[in-house]
């Protein structure tokens, strides 16, 4: 099979680029749905025009659709799942700053690397199994608005979809060009302090300082810090007083936790459950949650890294395989049994930054073994 996959995308390197350039310059942050439903319509343009396949659309509050494209095989074995979002995490206007360009085999651009090539990708692979007949096992492309900010509202969805399917393939970002098969699970907590406000000069004492308080929370959380383990926890945020002969009546921070158990998520949530304030007539609020679990490769999808990697290996590339501290919606897809491969993207780097860039060069290969590991598992 598809022995011509990569001359074939070499062939429409010119198209498969302009439709990422279309995408790029779509600007769509996970926070501006009036963005995201431009940039879903036009994800459905791009799909009409080279898969003549229309989305099913499943509707997120307070966001643009989930879309999901359904690619009917000849047998009637549990679909293959490609998963990607269309957000990505740069505000709306950075493209005047930092434009989509195409330079010496780089692309760069706002989501370029984090994930609309690894979506065109996703499209060009599916258009060459399709035009030739060669999707045997049915083929779900799906594309979500929200995977930036936790998906929260896609959650559902993408497990029940991914449910019903033999196995995942997520086409995030690569790492170096590496798949990822072990993802930190992701929490994101924050805990108010209150105390209260008095005069920092007159009369202290009827004060309570939140600050303070909150001072004795900061240090007892960045002490579940755990290398061993992989734990990490960031208070990243503190905010709190009103100005400085105030005793301060409020403070609040934000953390960042990261972990490679449940047990671990465990232990964390349980230390955020039971803080304490020092002085005990101050007021400690948590809200919270961890909004993925870690995504740990299983026996299954073991199985599925070493076929894969064979595939790769008879196309002439050696592919390797890493864990990564970021989450993505692979960490949902895990947890219900599903082999779940990720990082199957682009190959190229500086997500979530103004220098996010994909090397053009790796892209008919990229799209070829996506296409071949489809037909062929
Ligand atoms: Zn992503």
């Amino acid at each position: 099979m598809p022995a011509h996959a990569k001359e074939f995308f070499e062939a429409n390197l010119d198209e498969i680029i302009s439709d990422i350039r279309e995408l790029v310059t779509c600007e769509s942050p996970s926070n501006d749905p009036e963005a995201l439903l431009k940039c879903s319509r036009l994800i459905e343009s791009i799909v009409e025009k080279r898969l003549s396949t229309k989305a099913e659309k499943v509707e997120v509050k307070g966001k643009s659709p989930i879309l999901v494209f359904r690619f009917p095989g000849n047998t009637n074995s549990m679909p293959a799942l490609l998963l990607t979002h269309y957000d990505t995490v740069h505000s709306m206007g950075v493209i005047n700053e930092f434009p989509f360009s195409y330079k010496s085999g780089i692309l760069q651009g706002p989501g370029v690397f984090d994930m609309k090539t690894g979506l065109v990708q996703g499209i060009w692979a599916l258009k060459y199994l399709w035009d030739n007949g060669l999707i045997t096992r049915p083929v779900i492309l799906m594309s979500t608005p929200d995977e930036e900010t936790g998906s929260k509202g896609s959650r559902k969805t993408i497990e029940e979809i991914a449910g019903q399917c033999e196995y995942a393939v997520v086409l995030e970002a690569s790492a170096e060009g590496m798949i990822k098969t072990g993802r930190k699970g992701t929490g994101r907590f924050t805990v108010k302090v209150v105390g209260k406000a008095a005069h920092a000069g007159l009369e202290p004492e009827k004060g309570i300082n939140s600050i303070e308080e909150m001072s004795h929370i900061v240090l007892e959380l960045q002490k579940l810090n755990d290398n061993k383990e992989g734990t990490t926890v960031n208070v990243g945020t503190i905010h709190g007083g009103t100005t400085s002969n105030v005793v301060p009546a409020e403070a609040e921070i934000t953390v960042d936790i990261r972990v490679w158990s449940l047990e671990e998520a465990q232990r964390i949530t349980s230390v955020f459950n039971s803080l304490k304030p020092a002085n005990k007539n101050a007021r400690i609020s948590v809200t919270g949650e961890f909004d993925r679990p870690p995504m740990i490769s299983s026996e299954k999808t073991r199985k599925l890294v070493d076929v894969i990697k064979e595939i790769s290996f008879e196309m002439g590339k050696k592919l390797e395989d890493t864990s990564v501290g970021g989450a993505s919606d692979g960490n949902l897809v895990a947890p219900l049994g599903v082999p779940v491969i990720d990082g199957f993207g682009a190959v190229g780097g500086g997500a979530h930054s103004r220098s996010e860039w994909v090397d053009v060069s790796e892209i008919p290969f990229r799209a070829a073994l996506l296409a071949r590991v489809v037909t062929q598992i």
